[in-house]
């Protein structure tokens, strides 16, 4: 699926300021809103896209990644630029809307919620670091975090067993309260119940009358394996408890990947240095490397130059769709010894009378070589 570069949807440049690039998507993201645009696929196509786009060039860490690796940086783990359903954009991005749609506007800033509306609990985030040889293997991962739920003594009205919210005296119910001045009538939050239109005579005491504990989750993770940093893993169910009966949110477990000392990441393949004996470039040899996990033998043919890559089949990192393996880059960089014998020295001086080469006599222990 062709993807369209980042900046050309939001059309900024690619080292635009992040102010350019809040700008330029608050008025794609005007233009496309679904309210203004009812029924309309294509919009609303737009609207995603938008969104996607500004998901990522928003985050500087993000940004880096998409600037190096364009698209690949984020395939397969959903980190970003997927939006499927207009209602997480809302999720994520509805502050952004607050300044131009108010609460009119679905999805902008909402509306004050009732006590007794029912609603789905927010998504939370995790982050979590795991090693290369995770990214191999996939790993399990016990995750601890705070979240709250509804209070179950008072299943989430925060009045005391027995006793029911009353009706705001003040608003009667409404939330609002209107004052007239001269010719005009303002609406205001209502003071006394801030605008729940309820109010708790008899607090719950498991929850001082807020409807809402607290609450330590566990969770058992599995990190399937080939995942990059910045892929989003979805755990259903597992976010903020929901409002009045409402659906538990989920958790959203964002990956990092720890740097390696050794190995440098490029997608799926790896990439190294190695230093390897001029002896073994000029012969070719087999030479053992390590790998993430152990070790391998690689293959330095005869003929190969300081400063090529030698590849290692296989032993790089799986991908998310688990049908491949990469390989890992050997740069090669040819080593010469700091000494030689007087053995080594009187070989080399016959090679180099052979290539008809001259050479000093007596010198620091080195070759020198005519041009
Ligand atoms: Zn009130
Ligand atoms: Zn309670």
């Amino acid at each position: 699926m062709a993807q369209r570069d980042y900046y050309e949807i939001l059309g900024v440049a690619r080292d635009a300021e992040q102010d350019a690039i809040k700008k330029a998507y608050r008025k794609l993201a005007m233009q496309y809103h679904p309210d203004k645009n009812p029924g309309n696929k294509e919009a609303e196509e737009k609207f995603k896209e938008a969104a996607g786009a500004y998901e990522i060039l928003s985050d500087p860490q993000k940004r880096a990644q998409y600037d190096r690796f364009g698209h690949d940086a984020f395939r397969g783990g959903g980190g970003g630029g997927g939006y499927q359903d207009v209602e997480d954009i809302f999720a994520n991005f509805g502050d952004i809307f607050g300044d131009f749609f108010g609460g009119g506007m679905g999805g902008g800033a909402r509306q004050r919620r009732s006590r007794n509306e029912s609603r789905r609990g927010s998504d939370l985030r995790y982050i979590t670091e795991v090693t290369l040889k995770e990214v191999i293997s996939g790993v399990e991962r016990d995750i601890e975090f705070d979240t709250e739920k509804s209070c179950d003594d008072c299943k989430g009205t925060g009045a005391e067993k027995g006793s029911q919210p009353v009706t705001c005296t003040m608003c009667n119910g409404s939330g609002q309260v209107v004052r007239s001045q001269g010719f005009f009538a303002m609406a205001s939050t209502c003071p006394q119940c801030q605008g729940q239109g309820t109010m708790i005579k008899n607090p719950c005491k498991s929850c001082k009358g807020k409807g809402r504990v607290g609450e330590h989750r566990k969770i058992r993770l599995n990190i399937p394996p080939g995942v990059d940093t910045g892929t989003r893993l979805r755990v259903a169910g597992e976010g903020e408890g929901g409002y009045n009966n409402g659906p538990t949110g989920d958790l959203y477990v964002e990956i990092r990947v720890k740097q390696h000392p050794h190995f440098e990441r490029r997608g799926e393949d790896l990439f190294a240095e190695l230093s390897v004996p001029y002896v073994q470039m000029l012969l070719g040899a087999e030479i053992e490397v390590p790998t993430v996990t152990g070790k391998a033998e690689l293959e330095v043919t005869r003929g190969t130059h300081s400063g090529d890559n030698v590849k290692l089949p296989g032993e790089g990192l799986p991908s998310l769709r688990g049908n491949r393996r990469g390989d890992i880059y050997f740069r090669v960089n040819v080593q010469f010894p700091e000494k030689i014998s007087k053995e080594e020295e009187k070989l080399l001086k016959e090679i180099a009378k052979l290539r008809n080469l001259k050479v000093s006599d007596e010198g620091g222990g080195f070759f020198g070589r005519k041009k």
